[in-house]
């Protein structure tokens, strides 16, 4: 599943359709300002392509880099990541916080190496829940740790920009596997975090 994420190389054909994708919302909204007519279809492929695009943060045929830890460790190790992303339904901006912890079995991997998956699978149209799910089934699938427990938080546009609802609205989302089907497991991770959003 964690294959779907992996984009291609975008072409200039693919370019192209970005363009023609503006113009045509351009022109169904009547925009008629000739420096935005001349090259805001340009701007916007460029920044769908940068924001968007494929992105070469982590690679599945690339086992996450790992290391041994010594018989008998039982810690948990959490880390928090941020990515700007859109969601799939409407293709609006949601701005994404997350925080992941896992115990570990045998290995660790690299601190980086998993928020830098999390930034690839938030590299282009996101649904939360399943951001949540290939997220914690590729760690298992890695490092195979005791359990590993994953919650994003978002701001969606799409919600923030509707009327009834207030600006402050996040939408949280929590998967786990392994040991934290275990309600005191999962209390654990959640004393260990620090509430940064928004800091
Ligand atoms: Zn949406």
């Amino acid at each position: 599943m964690i294959d779907a994420f992996m984009r291609k190389a975008m072409t200039d054909e693919d370019r192209e359709k970005l363009r023609q994708a503006a113009k045509l919302v351009q022109e169904a909204l009547g925009e008629d300002s000739p420096e935005s007519l001349d090259n805001t279809p340009q701007r916007f492929a460029a920044l769908i392509e940068a924001t968007l695009g494929p992105a070469n943060l982590y690679s599945p045929e690339e086992e996450m880099k790992a290391f041994p830890i010594p018989d008998g460790s039982n810690m948990l190790i959490t880390l928090q990541g941020h990515a700007w992303s859109v969601c799939e339904h409407h293709l609006q901006p949601c701005e994404l916080h997350a925080r992941i912890g896992y115990i570990p079995q045998t290995i660790v991997p690299g601190y980086s190496k998993p928020v830098r998956l999390f930034k690839q699978l938030a590299h282009g149209p996101v649904l939360d829940e399943r951001l949540c799910d290939v997220w914690c089934d590729e760690m298992v699938r890695q490092i195979e740790p005791k359990g590993c427990i994953i919650e994003v938080m978002s701001r969606h546009h799409c919600v923030l920009s509707r009327e009834m609802v207030r600006d402050d609205e996040i939408l949280t989302c929590t998967a786990w596997r392994g040991c934290f089907s275990e309600p005191l497991e999962r209390m654990a991770f959640h004393m260990q975090q620090n509430d940064r959003w928004g800091k």
